[in-house]
């Protein structure tokens, strides 16, 4: 059976890559690597990321862990996170269980897919530190759009997903934390909206049971706050 090592972020695209790539039966490794500039983005990826991992719990994975890496600025470089998250993807894999491939989730219409050469050359370029040949990288998303796979995820999967970078903190109390994604500040959010795939969507995370919560309705989420309620509509209670 082949391994696959995929930068599992819990937005749409490494979301799907990881979904199919459960469906087919693989072998999968996951790794986050974290540009230390946007804690409040990090931290709720990582509620999403425990989250979509206990909506598809009948899969064995092998979670690599998380690299940070702090960037304050990114100087001349045009796109930053391919470039840090190469060298937090070969950094993680050990030579006791190497992939037969590393894959990126970029779709139809990331500005990366301009930079799919140089991103292949970055990574072929550490082989020269290794001693062991360097797996496969490879783009297996890039044919489609993210419209595209946003309708293939089952609706349990999809509304789990997060790529927000300016979310809204609604509540935040010792117990819990209230949140949305912004929906018009930025660039994933835009997207959404002009893709039509933008979800209208609130979270609320019990820091006790560290369970996600997904409120979809408007006339629910009234009812609990007018009746001063923690959310209870099991329906939609999601246990990591
Ligand atoms: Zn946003």
């Amino acid at each position: 059976m082949s391994t696959t090592l995929i930068p599992f972020s819990g937005g749409l695209d490494s979301t799907y890559l990881l979904y199919i790539r459960l469906q087919q039966g693989l072998d999968i490794q996951l790794s986050y690597v974290e540009l230390v500039n946007n804690v409040t983005k990090s931290e709720i990826e990582q509620r999403h990321r425990d989250a979509l991992l206990g909506k598809m719990r009948e899969a064995t994975v092998t979670e690599l862990g998380i690299v940070k890496v702090e960037l304050p600025y990114s100087g001349l470089l045009n796109l930053v996170q391919p470039t840090v998250w190469l060298l937090g993807l070969v950094s993680q894999i050990t030579t006791s269980h190497i992939p037969d491939f590393v894959e990126l989730g970029y779709t139809s219409g990331d500005c990366a897919l301009g930079y799919l050469d140089e991103i292949k050359t970055l990574w072929n370029s550490y082989q020269g530190f290794c001693n062991t040949p360097l797996p496969e990288l490879r783009f297996p998303l890039i044919k489609e759009g993210k419209e595209d796979y946003f309708y293939k995820l089952p609706e349990s999967i999809r509304e789990l997903i997060w790529s927000c970078e300016a979310p809204s903190i609604l509540e935040n109390t010792e117990d819990y934390v209230i949140y949305k994604e912004c929906g018009c500040e930025c660039t994933p959010c835009k997207r959404s909206k002009y893709l039509g795939i933008f979800q209208e969507r609130r979270f609320e995370y019990n820091k006790l049971n560290k369970s996600l919560t997904v409120i979809k309705d408007e006339k629910e989420w009234q009812k609990v706050k007018e009746n001063n309620l923690t959310l209870s509509w099991n329906k939609y209670e999601v246990k990591s």
